[in-house]
């Protein structure tokens, strides 16, 4: 029986490099060779812990953001062939449960999720490859285009917020999140004041368009920090809107400081699920905050994060400035989970894959 390379997740920072069988596409299904899979946070975060209750649980393969060329096509499958470059997202929905009747597709009771990005090849399950499979354009390289699982998620933040040019915008935390919020404001020719730390992130911010970045290393305290960030809104005032996308209950309680009266905030960066955070009633009362959190993406997201991504407009560049080899990944997520590595997102590359990205 032909093998391929994977990562298997194994448990808590155990990830190894194995040879697993090569699946052939069911009905419905596709086979894609990966040209490239990205690291993501959200892996880091799995690494450490060893699993994710909704997504993931091992020993399994894993990773989640990947674009690649299809070379098999299950039974019933018209729409592709072998030979398209696609990309496609982690999820779909089932498209009939409550949430979904309701258009509420990232709220699915039934989101079925696909891991095994970190591979030489993966098949898309049915549901994905109907909803969530996309081509990619020529003038794409496929590296990039694994961007749209991660911008579709911020596509669906921005949409839940009310962004007009000249607002002033507060992005807490640069991470590859983080970065493309500050991306999508300066497009939405918002001020952008980004606030973040290590040195390569904050001068990503400043090409991605921020107006003013803080590095958070530079103040004693949180106190501190607050007091510089509403310094540089209008008249001290803080933001028209507050986006977080840090996921600690302390900057969600920063964010909700740095509103103006009548703003939004939005808590975008997920905190460990026992986290509860304290509440300035006051503040959301007298001064009229919208407080909303979004999570994950939807198909019509996926596609637009793909477009921004296809006509330059998100600089994809700027997020993935470095690949590796498949072999390395175990040192690569180690170095990424105690911060010895910084770089916002670098490309895992299969050993098979020889050509262009
Ligand atoms: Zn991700
Ligand atoms: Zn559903």
């Amino acid at each position: 029986m032909p093998s391929i390379t994977a990562a298997v997740l194994y448990g808590r920072e155990d990830v190894r490099i194995e040879s697993v069988p090569l699946s052939e596409p069911g009905p419905g299904e596709v086979r894609v060779r990966i040209a490239a899979a990205l690291t993501c946070g959200t892996d880091v975060k799995v690494f450490r812990r060893g699993y994710h209750a909704r997504m993931i649980q091992p020993p399994a393969v894993f990773g989640h953001e990947f674009a690649g060329v299809i070379d098999a096509v299950g039974a019933g499958v018209d729409a592709w062939k072998v030979g398209d470059r696609v990309v496609a997202a982690n999820s779909a929905p089932c498209n009939c449960c409550y949430y979904c009747r309701r258009g509420l597709w990232e709220l699915c009771e039934d989101l079925l999720f696909l891991n095994g990005a970190y591979s030489e090849s993966i098949v898309v399950p049915a549901r994905i490859v109907d909803q969530n499979l996309c081509l990619v354009p020529e003038t794409c390289s496929l590296q990039h285009a694994a961007l749209s699982e991660p911008l579709a998620c911020v596509v669906r933040g921005m949409d839940a917020v009310t962004i007009r040019p000249g607002n002033t915008v507060i992005v807490l935390g640069l991470g590859p999140i983080g970065l493309m919020f500050v991306r999508m404001c300066a497009l939405s020719g918002a001020c952008t004041i980004a606030v973040g730390k290590r040195a390569d992130r904050l001068s990503a911010a400043t090409e991605l368009g921020a107006n003013v970045v803080l590095d958070i290393s530079d103040y004693e305290n949180g106190l501190d920090l607050e007091n510089a960030i509403l310094r540089e809104t209008d008249e001290g005032r803080g933001a028209d809107t507050v986006i977080e996308a840090v996921g600690r209950p302390e900057a969600w309680e920063q964010a909700i400081n740095l509103a103006r009266k009548g703003g939004t905030v939005s808590l975008f960066g997920g905190c460990p699920s026992d986290a509860i955070v304290r509440l300035n009633t006051h503040r959301v009362h007298y001064d009229e905050l919208t407080l909303l959190g979004t999570f994950h993406h939807t198909p019509h997201a996926f596609r637009r994060a793909l477009s921004l991504i296809s006509s330059g407009a998100i600089l994809a560049e700027k997020f993935i400035k470095r690949s590796e080899s498949l072999l390395e990944l175990p040192a690569i997520l180690s170095a990424l989970a105690t911060g010895a590595e910084g770089a916002v997102k670098i490309a895992i590359i299969p050993p098979s894959h020889s050509g262009p990205a």
